[in-house]
């Protein structure tokens, strides 16, 4: 400690020893620095200047019904437009191999009927956040959940529900943005059929004390259009790491712009950056 801090907290013991008296209250035992001039966690002090930066990332670019924005810098790209090298089709009956069997034109991929699921080759593991963008058919055929159905499987959660819920009516936990026999959206904010829409996903894994008890049950948040319509939804999932299945329901779905970050809720600062050399 410096000289000055030392008399800084001399004087302030003084003057609060002063007061205490008059207020009839115990002296301050301690010359540690009050708890409340930490930040939360205790670690780093207000405006601590030693602790790490936050990474520097470039954010996502805005997409338009034209064309996708960019991923962040740090994502994961599960789809770029090109191809399906990172996704494998679920192997049945008729199919041996797992090549993807799903349409791929013009920056997005199409579902091919009956050909099954569809399910990234990789596993994200730990808290992390989900980007989907997805359009129904524009040419609308059927109702209720035989218009433009398909379906977001993230390992661990039930299916957050894809369908053409513009001006379709059908069981409010089977809409677009529903948690599939679980929870509806809080609102239907849908796109009209053939326009693009977009899915954020920020999911929390469960967890457990060192005794092995759940002190955190798993969490799943969900945007639809930049719109919260799932908040905080917990389930009882002790699945620390997830692949991303999308639905083949007979429906040409359409998918683009898919991607994944990582995220450390716990301690941000460990992925920090030093701070600048002092000039
Ligand atoms: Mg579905």
């Amino acid at each position: 400690m410096h000289c000055h801090s030392v008399l800084a907290v001399a004087a302030s013991l003084v003057a609060g020893s002063i007061l205490s008296l008059a207020a009839d209250e115990p002296a301050a035992k301690s010359a540690e620095p009050k708890k409340e001039n930490f930040t939360p966690g205790g670690k780093w002090k207000h405006g601590d200047m030693s602790r790490p930066r936050p990474r520097v990332i470039t954010p996502p670019g805005m997409s338009t019904q034209a064309a996708p924005g960019q991923p962040p810098s740090d994502a994961i790209v599960l789809f770029d437009g090109k191809d399906l090298s990172k996704w494998k089709q679920a192997v049945n009956r008729e199919v041996s191999d797992d090549a993807p069997r799903w349409k791929v034109e013009d920056g997005y991929f199409e579902v091919v009927p009956k050909t099954g699921f569809l399910r990234t080759r990789e596993k994200i593991a730990g808290d992390s956040q989900w980007h989907i963008e997805w359009a129904t058919p524009s040419e609308v055929k059927g109702s209720s959940q035989g218009r433009g159905n398909s379906g977001v499987f993230l390992s661990g959660f039930p299916e957050l529900q894809v369908l053409d819920s513009f001006d379709n009516d059908t069981y409010p936990d089977g809409q677009a943005a529903a948690f599939y026999h679980n929870y509806p959206p809080m609102v239907n904010a849908s796109r009209k059929p053939g326009e693009w829409q977009t899915y954020d996903i920020i999911i929390e894994r469960q967890k457990k004390d060192d005794s092995g008890k759940v002190i955190k049950k798993a969490r799943i948040s969900v945007l639809h259009n930049g719109t919260v319509v799932q908040w905080g939804r917990e389930f009882d999932s002790g699945t620390q790491e997830s692949d991303l299945a999308l639905q083949d329901h007979g429906n040409p779905v359409r998918y683009r712009n898919i991607w994944v970050r990582p995220l450390n809720l716990t301690d941000p600062d460990s992925e920090g950056t030093p701070p600048p050399e002092k000039k």
